[in-house]
C-alpha cells in the first residue's frame, strides 16, 4: 500500500531537513524495513500500541530473544529494525500494523518475526550482506512459526505472504522465500521428531535433516591448533562458541556459517579479500554478498558470478571444534565450493550441538588460501607457495590476539 504522494513528499522533506549527510531513498511501499542510518533522525516517537507491543514481546520471550532492543512506534510503513552499534530499534507503524492484524494476521506475525529474526541473529543490518541476512531471516521465520504454532502448515505461511507486496521482493523473490521457509520449518520438525534420541546426530539418515549440514572437509587447508588455554573455562560446546563467534564478529566476520561434524561443529568465515601482507581489504572490497541456507541454481544464479572483477588473494577460516578425527575427502576447493559452504551453512549453533559437554575437544583452525590470477580471473585454491602459514594468517587477521587476555 502506497502512501499518498503528498505525505511522502512531506515525509521526505522532513528527512531532508533533519538529515543533510545521507541520501534519501525511503520507499514506504515495503513492509519490514531494514537498516537505515537516516531513520535515527526521522520522526518515530509516536504513541505506543499495547496490543502490538504485547505481541512482539510474547514472541520474543517464547523464542528466547533476550537481546535488549527498544520498540518505537514510527512513521515508517510497516515494521522495521535498525541497528546502532550494540542496540537494535524495532520500529512499527501502529496504524499500518493494526490494519494488517485485522486483514492478514498471519502476515502481521510473519513481519514481527522478520524483525525479531534480524535481532535474534545479531544481524548487521547494512547493505554489505543484505541478501544473506534477508535469506537467513526467512529460514528463521519457518523455524519460529513452527515453534510458536502460528501456522498449521508451511503452505499457510506462504499464502500469507504471497498476496502482499512484501519486503523488497527484488532482493529475495518469492520462490526463494518459500524454499527458505520450508527449510526452516523442516529443520525444527526433524528435531522434534527425533526428540532426545541419544546419538541421533551421528545417524546418517538423520544427518540429512539436521539443523546443520555436514561439513565436507576437502581441499588443502593449512592447520593450526588453537591453544587450549584460551578455552580453559569452557564446559560445553556452546561456551566455545560464545568465545569464538563474538571474537570473529568483532573483527568484521559478522556472517558466520555453521556446519556439523561428528563430535562437534565447524564455524566458517566468509571468503575475504586480502592484500599481499595478509591484511583484509577495507569496505565492500573485502566481501561479496551471497544468500544463506538455500539452493539457488536456476532462481537467482548467484553461483554463475564466479568470475571476480580483479586479480587478488582471498582466504577463508574454518574452526573445527571436535573430539573426533574428521576424515578428509579428495579434491580442491574452488570459488564455487567456497561460496556454497557459506551459502548453505547454518547461522547459529543449534541447541542439540551446543549442549554437548566438552570431553577432549580441540579447536583446529583450517586456513584456505585462494588466488585469482589475472589470466583466468577464476578463484582457485593455493596448495603450494601460500602467502603465509596458518598461524600468521590468524595473527594478520587479528584472530589470535583477540583471545589473549
Ligand atoms: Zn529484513
Amino acid at each position: 500500500m502506497r502512501l499518498p504522494k503528498w505525505i511522502l513528499t512531506l515525509y521526505i522533506s522532513i528527512l531532508v531537513i533533519s538529515v543533510s549527510h545521507s541520501q534519501i531513498d525511503v520507499d514506504t511501499t515495503y513492509k519490514s524495513l531494514y537498516n537505515s542510518l537516516y531513520l535515527y533522525d526521522t520522526p518515530y516517537e509516536f504513541r505506543a500500541d499495547p496490543e502490538i507491543e504485547e505481541r512482539i514481546f510474547f514472541f520474543a520471550n517464547r523464542l528466547g530473544i533476550f537481546t535488549s532492543f527498544e520498540q518505537k512506534s514510527s512513521s515508517i510503513n510497516g515494521i522495521g529494525v535498525i541497528q546502532d552499534s550494540s542496540r537494535y530499534l524495532l520500529l512499527y507503524n501502529r496504524v499500518e500494523v493494526k490494519k494488517l492484524i485485522r486483514n492478514n494476521p498471519l502476515l502481521a506475525d510473519v513481519m514481527i518475526l522478520h524483525s525479531l529474526a534480524h535481532i535474534a541473529r545479531g544481524h548487521q543490518c547494512d547493505d554489505v550482506f543484505r541478501i544473506r541476512e534477508e535469506s537467513a531471516v526467512f529460514k528463521y521465520i519457518g523455524q519460529a512459526a513452527y515453534q510458536l504454532g502460528i501456522a498449521k502448515t508451511v503452505e499457510e505461511l506462504q499464502q500469507a505472504i504471497e498476496n502482499d507486496e512484501y519486503a523488497y521482493s527484488f532482493i529475495l523473490p518469492l520462490p526463494l522465500r518459500y524454499e527458505l521457509l520450508q527449510k526452516g520449518w523442516a529443520s525444527i520438525d526433524a528435531i522434534i521428531k527425533s526428540n532426545d534420541n541419544l546419538g541421533y546426530l551421528d545417524n546418517k539418515n538423520v544427518q540429512e535433516n539436521l539443523p546443520l549440514p555436514v561439513f565436507n572437509k576437502t581441499g588443502c587447508p593449512q592447520r593450526y591448533k588453537l591453544p587450549l588455554l584460551y578455552f580453559n573455562n569452557c564446559k560445553t560446546l556452546a561456551d566455545i562458541d560464545s568465545l569464538l563467534s563474538p571474537a570473529l564478529k568483532k573483527l568484521g566476520y559478522t556472517q558466520l556459517s555453521y556446519y556439523y561434524v561428528p563430535g562437534g561443529y565447524v564455524i566458517l568465515t566468509p571468503v575475504e579479500q586480502i592484500n599481499q601482507n595478509g591484511k583484509a581489504l577495507q569496505g565492500k572490497e573485502r566481501w561479496q554478498d551471497y544468500p544463506a541456507g538455500g539452493r539457488f541454481e536456476g532462481i537467482m544464479d548467484y553461483l554463475s558470478s564466479l568470475v571476480l572483477p580483479r586479480p587478488g588473494y582471498f582466504r577463508l577460516f574454518a574452526f573445527v571444534v571436535t573430539n573426533q578425527f574428521i576424515e578428509k575427502n579428495d579434491g580442491k576447493v574452488d570459488g564455487k565450493i567456497a561460496r556454497s559452504w557459506l551459502e548453505n551453512g547454518g547461522d547459529w549453533l543449534p541447541r542439540e550441538i551446543a549442549e554437548i559437554k566438552i570431553d577432549g575437544h580441540h579447536i583446529t583452525s583450517l586456513l584456505y588460501e585462494f588466488e585469482v590470477p589475472e589470466s583466468t580471473q577464476k578463484m582457485s585454491e593455493r596448495c603450494t607457495n601460500q602467502l603465509f602459514k596458518a598461524e600468521q594468517h590468524l595473527k594478520h587477521a587479528g584472530i589470535l590476539n583477540s583471545f589473549l587476555p
